[in-house]
């Protein structure tokens, strides 16, 4: 009836072990639809790293919004990456969580206004990198440090944090340059001062950072090498829900299409509420591809495009676009038929699939 998430269990939790190991500091990173696992199973195993003594003193989340999901399943300190603003969500937190949490700061005036609301608050400040995305440049950074210094010397700061873009070459030069503007801040002392949050270093990036910074503490933020890291421990499943044979010109679907050939229409489970999307459509869109491909009896030349469910490892094509929580598979005539209840291969973002159900072994 459902997609479902299937987890080796053995191998998934064997990866999340190595990679803890292999990153001291690791903070996991718990957002959007939790990398395909739902929020709350990832709190649960970050407790469960905790538990070994594995890290996993703080989990990150994407959102204030996020905080309720992970609160009570795991019970160390909250980093929130969206950055703290003075409306909204980050306004209506339990105030009961308010110890744990940690709260990133990118703008100067929100430093102010934070402080002013909640002088005990815990932050970082987020410090801009390439990526533009949210923080403050390196003469901010400065400004908040003398703010800090002068006006707040027990604010609880707890480092700076970068957010850098996915790995195209090295990271290394674009890193030391903002670390030389940490260093230069001249932030107040303690242990902010030197911890900084980074997020998309590798392992060896890692390292060479450590090395040529031994003063500083790297926490790295890790979600995708960390939770889906391991492939091939994890699979994705539609269960065949109906079949229906089909002769040529016979009607079907909610438009009304006609089938071009002799086959079988199959109903599987998994449609657009689930995140399953059309793929592009199949190779050359040319008038003259798709002539050519209509005098072989080429199915994508009659509109159907590929989907991301495969039988006997053929990727399929949709009979029509994916309805909301089924889809729609034109089989030619000559393939192996599966039968109603048979599971067949999915392929998915897993960080874009809202799955039924997730089974860990
Ligand atoms: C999502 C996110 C991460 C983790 O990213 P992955 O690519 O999933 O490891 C780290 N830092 C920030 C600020 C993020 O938003």
């Amino acid at each position: 009836m459902s997609l479902v998430l299937t987890v080796d269990g053995e191998r998934w939790r064997g990866h999340l072990r190595s990679v803890a190991e292999a990153n001291p500091g690791l903070v996991p990173v718990a957002k959007g639809n939790g990398y395909g696992f739902t929020i709350g199973r990832l709190a649960r195993r970050t407790q469960w790293l905790a538990d070994q003594g594995l890290g996993g003193d703080t989990l990150a989340v994407g959102t204030y919004d996020e905080l309720p999901q992970v609160a009570d399943r795991f019970g160390g300190d909250l980093l929130v990456l969206t950055p703290w603003r003075p409306f909204g969500a980050a306004l209506e937190v339990d105030p009961r969580l308010s110890p744990r949490l940690v709260h990133t700061v990118s703008r100067l005036p929100d430093l102010e206004e934070l402080l002013a609301r909640d002088p005990g608050a815990r932050f970082v400040l987020e410090h801009v990198t390439s990526m533009l995305r949210h923080g403050l440049a390196a003469r901010e950074l400065w400004a908040a440090a003398a703010l800090l210094t002068d006006r707040h010397p027990r604010a609880r700061f707890e480092g700076v944090a970068l957010h850098l873009p996915l790995a195209q070459g090295s990271h290394l030069s674009e890193v030391h340059r903002l670390l030389n503007d940490v260093v230069g801040a001249e932030l107040p002392p303690g242990p902010g001062a030197t911890t900084v949050w980074v997020s998309h270093l590798t392992t060896e990036e890692l390292a060479q950072l450590r090395a040529a910074y031994p003063d500083f503490t790297v926490r790295p933020r890790i979600g995708t090498q960390l939770w889906l890291g391991d492939r091939g421990a994890l699979r994705a499943t539609a269960t065949v829900l109906d079949v229906h044979t089909v002769e040529r010109g016979d009607v079907f679907g909610y438009r009304t299409h006609t089938a071009p050939k002799a086959g079988h229409i199959l109903v599987v489970s998994g449609g657009t509420a689930h995140g399953i999307g059309l793929e592009a459509p199949t190779g050359d869109t040319s008038l003259k591809a798709r002539a050519a491909t209509l005098a072989r009896g080429g199915l994508d030349a009659v509109g159907f495009v590929r989907s991301p469910f495969s039988i006997d490892g053929k990727q399929r094509l949709f009979a029509e676009p994916p309805h909301m929580q089924a889809s729609m598979l034109f089989l030619p005539h000559g393939s192996r038929v599966p039968e109603v209840g048979d599971r067949i291969d999915v392929r998915v973002r897993f960080t874009t699939t809202a799955f039924d159900r997730v089974v860990v072994s």
